[in-house]
């Protein structure tokens, strides 16, 4: 079971692509390299890699289209590594399929950590699947929103709402610990699985604005997803 985890590298730039190459060679992996997203989707869906980094400004075809390319065949975490901020929003936004993003210029451990949680919450996720028998009683209903774990679904008063995998993993997190609020920091913990601070807590409270603008009547006057000023968020 030791054996070496292989990430992909998906980057033009030849000095960012030498430098994740050494240290993930440092920090015991082995590594792959693709410098245009062709290459690197072609990579990606041949290979068997535990995780891929992905760059968004590539040659030939952009990150965003080599993760939704790739998720119409595979499941392996992505993580985004971009360098602009604004196109955080983007990521976490549109549903393509990325795990996580990191902003350059980023702190090696930082990545490091990201890479360590998300292979980790991966095969967590393939071993943790409930059996169908499991799953049967857990639907969760708050009033008019229903969400259905067995289904990875979530209806408000019978509508089908269309989520990402995070902003479905949060509502589900908040609603299966109704009424309780949780800090920005426990949520990256529980629900994105990083530890400590290597989570960025923006990622929470833009997950939590687009499940209000799915969810909610009025996002500006949340009626489920609601702020506890000074502590964090909670589902009413
Ligand atoms: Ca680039």
């Amino acid at each position: 079971m030791n054996e070496k985890k292989k990430i992909l590298i998906v980057e033009d730039e030849k000095n960012i692509a030498n430098l994740l190459a050494f240290n993930l060679m440092q920090n015991g992996y082995d590594f792959d390299i693709a410098s245009d997203g062709e290459m690197g989707l072609k990579k990606a869906l041949a290979g068997d890699h535990d995780l891929i980094l992905l760059d968004l400004m590539l040659p030939k075809m952009d990150g965003f289209e080599v993760c939704k390319k790739l998720r119409e065949k595979k499941t392996t975490p992505v993580i985004i590594v971009t360098a602009r901020e604004e196109e955080v929003d983007k990521i976490l936004g549109f549903d393509i399929g990325a795990d996580d993003y990191v902003t350059k210029p980023f702190s090696i451990n930082v990545l490091m950590a990201r890479i360590k949680a998300n292979i980790r919450r991966y095969a967590n996720e393939v071993i943790e699947k409930p059996t169908p028998e499991q799953s049967e009683e857990q639907k969760i209903v708050i009033r008019d929103m229903v969400i259905d774990p067995e289904k990875y679904l979530v209806t408000n008063k019978g509508t089908p709402i269309s989520l990402t995998k995070k902003e479905y993993e949060l509502l589900a997190y908040l609603a299966s610990n109704r009424n309780k609020p949780f800090t920005r920091e426990e949520l990256l913990e529980q629900v994105w699985g990083y530890e400590d601070f290597y989570g960025d807590i923006r990622t929470v409270d833009v997950t939590i604005r687009r499940l209000r603008e799915k969810l909610e009547l009025d996002p500006s006057r949340p009626e489920y997803l609601m702020t506890k000023r000074g502590v964090g968020y909670y589902i009413s």
